[in-house]
């Protein structure tokens, strides 16, 4: 496995990778790196899918507000390259700041709309800076497919959106929630809750679980199932609810009319730690 810090080498291993066989295509698997077996099933299934896996670790300063845990995000490098060898990942794109981020740099991509509401109403700037990230990267990989999860899944709409309307020749794979055995969908952020909060974190996924449940026996207005999730949140005395509402699939809307594909977005607040949490109904 290759470790690399400028996008000048990522390009020489991944054309490298090319010449040896041409047929076969690169996948991308871009990460803040604290690896855990969410960011692996991303790593695995692009190798499923007959893929090269070339994976970028970096915690990219643009997408985290003034307030936010950029100077305490976990960064364990030797834990993370080891994830990666062991998923057979080829290379390892590990860049500074600097690398990313040059001196004089003045270009950063929007994606108006999708940006600005949910994670982004309450963390601005944050989608221009995951939107400008994952565009250069998208660049300087030039790899075919690239495997997003749809742990979070404004994110994933919003590299969709900007894959489609500046014709990155990169197809976007969304991968499912990979989630503890008790429910938690795993986050590098879980590290930080205590083990009162870890317990009331469950919270999110239980209310989604008890939505899901509904839907399934029939229920489609989505204020009654976003109120499934709400209540499961107002009821554990750690929590904090940011929002809980069902959207439309792809324009992240929120449903005003029972529907039969609705997503429910989560995001609540166990003492310092922000999470999120999602759950797809009615998948096509
Ligand atoms: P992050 O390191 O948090 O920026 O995440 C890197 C990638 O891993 C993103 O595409 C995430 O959506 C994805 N990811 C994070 N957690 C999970 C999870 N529990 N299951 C599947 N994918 C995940």
């Amino acid at each position: 496995m290759h470790v690399v810090e400028t996008i000048a080498e990522l390009r020489r291993v991944i054309q490298a990778g090319r010449q040896l066989t041409p047929t076969r295509p690169w996948g991308l698997v871009p990460t803040m790196g604290a690896l855990h077996a969410g960011h692996v099933s991303l790593m695995e299934q692009a190798r499923a899918e007959g893929c090269r896996v070339a994976v970028t670790i970096f915690v990219n300063p643009t997408q985290f507000g003034p307030n936010e845990d950029l100077a305490r995000y976990p960064r364990p490098r030797d834990q993370d390259l080891e994830h990666c060898a062991a998923a057979g990942a080829e290379v390892v794109f590990y860049p500074a700041v600097a690398e990313v981020y040059p001196p004089g740099f003045a270009t950063y991509v929007e994606v108006q709309g999708l940006s600005s509401v949910l994670e982004g109403a309450i963390r601005p700037g944050h989608f221009r800076g995951v939107a400008t990230v994952v565009t250069k990267l998208l660049l300087a990989a030039g790899a075919e497919h690239a495997y997003f999860g749809e742990k979070d899944y404004q994110q994933l709409t919003v590299i969709r959106r900007l894959v489609h309307d500046l014709h990155l020749p990169t197809e976007i794979i969304g991968c499912p929630t990979i989630r503890e055995p008790d429910g938690l969908a795993m986050s590098s952020r879980n590290a930080y809750l205590s083990p009162s909060e870890r317990a009331d974190a469950l919270c999110l996924s239980r209310g989604l679980a008890a939505a899901a449940r509904a839907f399934a026996a029939g229920e489609r207005h989505p204020e009654i199932l976003a109120g499934l999730v709400r209540r499961e949140i107002e009821q554990t005395a750690g929590a904090r609810l940011d929002y809980a509402v069902a959207v439309h699939p792809e324009t992240l809307v929120e449903l005003a009319e029972p529907a039969e594909q609705q997503v429910l977005l989560v995001a609540a607040r166990l003492g310092s730690t922000r999470l999120i949490d999602n759950r797809v109904l009615g998948r096509a």
